[in-house]
């Protein structure tokens, strides 16, 4: 029996049977991230005896015949940017170094109440901006299929820690695809909820219209059930709704797909798609149709301009937002040296605190925002958001969920984008839309791309509140593939020369 290559539901029905402990199972994944993160380096912060404290008070309140739920004991890979207290939260930036919440989200107290054992914090893109982690102040995560290549952004360092088996769960926030992307190019399951149904108080705000909390896991089961326990309503987020979630672990237990309409963007795809994505994506959809699935094509003309509007209102909630790290209340202080003003000593703070893109994204929202401008460049954004919203309106009128490619090409090469801002966006080119209109969203992986052996996600959208439906589509599409490759696509690294280094090839 394996603890690593376990899922989080095999490893709950193992806790529950008292097969294995808690504690055990936090020991083994505490033990993997000593073995493997100083190639991979996803966690910027580990804290083992934390951890292994809140697994024996999971053991104990089994052994007292408490009735747990399925994520009691269940180790969790947390993104930099949900608060916790007794821990640090940098949000990937040199700016809040140093800085302990005094509070928690609301995500990590549900996680808490669960019973679900946090073994640390993980890497991230600066406040969230980026597709690689390349823009982290600490350091860049490696792909751990292969780790010359990105982990995908910003949360890189959630999906590596779920693809080296340093834990069976892990958290994100999606902005523009930080959850989708990372997913898609480490092989892991992501998704994004209906925005306003994942809380995000106590999560660091990067553009807050857009952002959203989500699940990230190796299997759409498992994501389901991290789902079930951080979804609903919360009062203290203003945009958080009021209703119920949808019932997504019956609908990954169910993958029925039978007579569903499945709706092809017709934008995504063509010049700039690699082709090895493209055939996995084809295949895919043959694999659904297999299953009783009718797949239509459907035109969103507007989906084209979805990212220039969201680079106008992401950087403008953004140039907002960091307004807050003032040098006076969070983390780093630069230039106090009794001489100073209080405006040198902000500005020495924040031009030593924030990297290049932070400050590229501080100054175009700041522009686009300026009086004279605002209606040519935010307003003119605001309106392409409704027209987006309208396309995904039409559509789904027609079809039951939309798919694509997750990101137009598998994990690229660390460095080959950095000096190109634009070519590191299109990372995002399929995942934004989802973000702009605030429906929900997920990456399955459908393989390995033929021409350069790296994974390949299949994103699948779906109107706001029906959630439930990227689980039965992902559910369906994840176990007809795992039939045909005798296994998940994890466990083909696993078991690959490549991932050797990983060490759970034989079962560890
Ligand atoms: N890569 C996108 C960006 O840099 C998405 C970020 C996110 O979802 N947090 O803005």
């Amino acid at each position: 029996m394996s603890i690593l290559r376990a899922t989080a539901a095999g490893l709950s029905d193992l806790l529950a049977s008292g097969e294995v402990s808690a504690r055990e199972v936090a020991q083994a994944h505490l033990d993997q991230i000593d073995a493997v993160d100083g190639s991979v380096r996803a966690f910027l912060h580990v804290d083992g005896e934390r951890a292994l404290a809140a697994a024996d008070a999971v053991d104990a309140r089994r052994a007292a015949g408490e009735d747990l739920g399925p994520l009691a004991g269940i180790p969790l890979a947390m993104k930099d940017i949900f608060t916790m207290t007794g821990a640090p939260t940098t949000c990937g930036s040199r700016i809040l170094e140093g800085w302990i919440p005094p509070y928690n989200s609301t995500i990590t107290e549900r996680l808490l109440d669960a019973g679900v054992v946090v073994l640390g914090k993980t890497n991230m893109d600066e406040f969230a901006m980026g597709s690689s982690t390349e823009n982290s102040g600490y350091f860049t995560t490696h792909n751990p299929w292969d780790t010359t290549k990105i982990p995908g952004g910003s949360g890189g360092g959630s999906a590596a820690a779920l693809a080296a088996f340093e834990a069976p769960l892990a958290i994100g926030t999606d902005t523009g695809g930080s959850i989708r992307q990372p997913a898609s190019v480490t092989g892991t399951v992501g998704v994004k909820p209906t925005y306003g149904a994942t809380s995000r108080y106590g999560v660091v705000a990067m553009a807050s219209s857009l952002d959203t909390p989500g699940p990230c896991a190796r299997t759409v089961l498992d994501a389901a059930l991290l789902h079930s326990v951080i979804a609903g309503w919360d009062p203290r987020d203003s945009t958080s709704i009021n209703a119920p979630v949808p019932d997504v672990v019956g609908a990954a237990r169910s993958g029925d797909v039978a007579g569903m309409r499945i709706g092809v963007v017709r934008e995504f795809g063509g010049e700039g798609y690699q082709p090895g994505v493209e055939q996995r994506f084809a295949e895919a959809l043959a694999v659904l149709e297999g299953l009783g699935a009718e797949i239509v094509e459907v035109s969103c003309p507007n989906f084209e301009y979805a990212l220039p509007a969201y680079y106008l209102i992401m950087p403008s909630e953004v140039s907002s937002n960091l307004a807050r790290f003032d040098a006076m209340r969070y983390g780093l202080r630069v230039g106090d040296d009794g001489v100073n003003g209080v405006e040198e000593v902000m500005n020495l703070t924040r031009g030593a605190g924030f990297g290049a893109e932070a400050k590229r994204r501080i100054i175009i929202g700041t522009y686009a925002l300026s009086s004279g401008y605002y209606d040519a460049y935010y307003g003119s954004a605001q309106k392409v958001r409704t027209l987006i919203s309208r396309d995904f309106d039409a559509a789904f009128a027609q079809v039951d969920v939309l798919v694509s490619p997750t990101t137009p090409t598998t994990a690229f090469t660390i460095g080959e984008r950095v000096d190109d801002p634009l070519a590191m966006y299109k990372a995002d080119l399929c995942t934004i839309p989802s973000n702009l209109a605030g429906n929900c969203a997920a990456s399955i992986p459908c393989g390995l791309s033929p021409d350069d052996g790296l994974p390949v996600g299949f994103q699948v959208m779906a109107p706001p509140l029906a959630d439930d439906r990227l689980y039965r589509v992902g559910a369906a599409l994840e176990r007809e593939l795992a039939t045909r490759w005798g296994g998940g696509l994890l466990d083909q690294l696993a078991t690959s020369p490549a991932g050797a280094y990983l060490k759970v090839g034989d079962g560890r």
